[in-house]
């Protein structure tokens, strides 16, 4: 039996940053994952799109967006400290272009929203985005400028998280867990693929979109969260073509979505497709070319450049697309978990959020409405 003081089931970016934060705070922290590192973030463009991924209804997500993004700068300083190297980290803002009318229409709304919480958002016609973005078709019809919402490298960010976690002193466990641990009505621990048995003072379940599916979590403590397939395509622009764009541009091309990430290293992310597949990580032939067709349309060039990539990864959603942070029902078991599409955006808040849980057992005022207890059956049949 090996025992610690927290043990993280899943070594995602989100069990990542909560391991690390909680070896900071001097918790003995182990992580178990047979791929710590992996997960959704070798998948994600690493937008980090508070006020461009702005939805009607999720305007309390967008509090903690917006606080993470506000955090992002002084965490990348202090990871790339702790890990001795970048993460791709890049304040380049962010250009949201439409290419018809209806989706000129979409577009006024959206900045409508952004304008009534108060975001800075700014409409651009047609000609200012090609003066912006010279790659842009002529079709496109007028924009937001979003200087705010910048970019970083997941792949970058979770091989960093990795190794400031290891020289924090982090013990991994490279294999899965099967079941979780409970005694007397406690979560202890966990039992291994291995046959190995931890124990641990706390547990933080952190598997992404598997979260639901760990045996032993009793059934009115399980995360709802569901796979969310997305499909993306990495290209490379070549030194001649440099700068091919300057900073992120997304569009909705009639009515799908698809946006472009320069990186710095000359890699361009295109994605994504958005799938309720289950657990399905096919690249398809119709997703690739949805994404082609509409990325041309936007920026007709991209057919010069060379594809290198093609992936598929699952997003971990939940029925409101927020997180699951903080203790459960069960004593001694907490989340982190459901960060659907913004995990990249939200590791910096769900860091601190969690440390603060682990070491207080509350969670911090800006973290308290995505406690796992809103989605407690229990809760809710109480009158009110
Ligand atoms: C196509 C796509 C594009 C995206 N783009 C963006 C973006 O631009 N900006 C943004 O902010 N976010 C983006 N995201 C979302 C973001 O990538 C995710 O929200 C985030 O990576 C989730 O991290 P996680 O650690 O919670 O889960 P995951 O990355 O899924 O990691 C879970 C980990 O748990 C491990 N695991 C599972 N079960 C077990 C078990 N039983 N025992 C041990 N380990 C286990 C897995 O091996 C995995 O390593 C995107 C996602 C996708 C798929």
């Amino acid at each position: 039996m090996r025992s610690s003081d927290v043990l993280v089931v899943g070594g995602g970016i989100i069990g990542l940053v909560t391991a690390w934060r909680a070896a900071q705070r001097g918790l003995r922290t182990a992580v178990v994952d047979p791929d710590p590192g992996g997960g959704a973030a070798r998948v994600a463009a690493g937008m980090l799109a508070a006020v461009t991924e702005l939805h009607y209804g999720e305007e309390t997500l967008l509090g903690l967006n917006l606080a993470s993004a506000a955090r992002y700068p002084a965490f990348v300083t202090e990871l790339e400290e702790a890990a001795g190297h970048d993460v791709g980290y890049r304040a380049c803002g962010t250009l949201a272009v439409a290419l018809d009318a209806d989706d000129r229409a979409h577009m006024r709304e959206l900045h409508a929203l952004q304008t009534r919480c108060g975001l800075v958002s700014e409409w651009l016609s047609g000609r200012e985005c090609r003066r912006l973005e010279p790659m842009l078709a002529p079709g496109v019809r007028g924009g937001l400028r979003v200087d705010g919402d910048h970019q970083v490298d997941p792949r970058r960010l979770a091989a960093a998280l990795l190794r400031a976690c290891e020289r924090a002193g982090v013990l991994f466990h490279r294999t899965l867990a099967e079941r979780l641990t409970v005694v007397r009505d406690r979560a202890r621990g966990a039992v291994l693929t291995d046959g190995q048995e931890l124990t641990s003072g706390l547990v933080v379940l952190a598997a992404g979109s598997l979260s639901g599916r760990l045996a032993g979590v009793p059934e009115e403590v399980l995360p709802p969260v569901r796979p969310v397939k997305g499909q993306v395509l990495r290209l490379r622009v070549p030194p001649a073509y440099a700068p091919f764009l300057s900073r992120t541009v997304r569009a909705v091309v009639r009515g799908s979505h698809v946006y472009l990430v320069p990186r710095e290293n000359g890699e361009l992310v295109v994605g994504a497709t958005s799938e309720e597949l289950g657990w399905d990580t096919t690249v398809t032939a119709g997703g690739v070319y949805e994404l082609l067709r509409d990325a041309h349309e936007l920026v007709p060039g991209i057919t010069e450049l060379p594809l290198t990539e093609t992936r598929a990864g699952l997003r971990p959603g939940s029925p409101d697309n927020a997180p699951l942070l903080g203790p459960t029902d069960l004593p001694g078991l907490h989340l982190a978990t459901g960060h659907y599409r913004n995990g990249v955006l939200l590791t910096p808040v769900t860091g601190d959020a969690m440390a603060e849980a682990l070491t207080t057992g509350a969670l911090p005022d800006e973290a308290r409405p995505f406690t796992p207890r809103r989605f407690s059956p229990v809760r809710q049949e109480q009158p009110a």
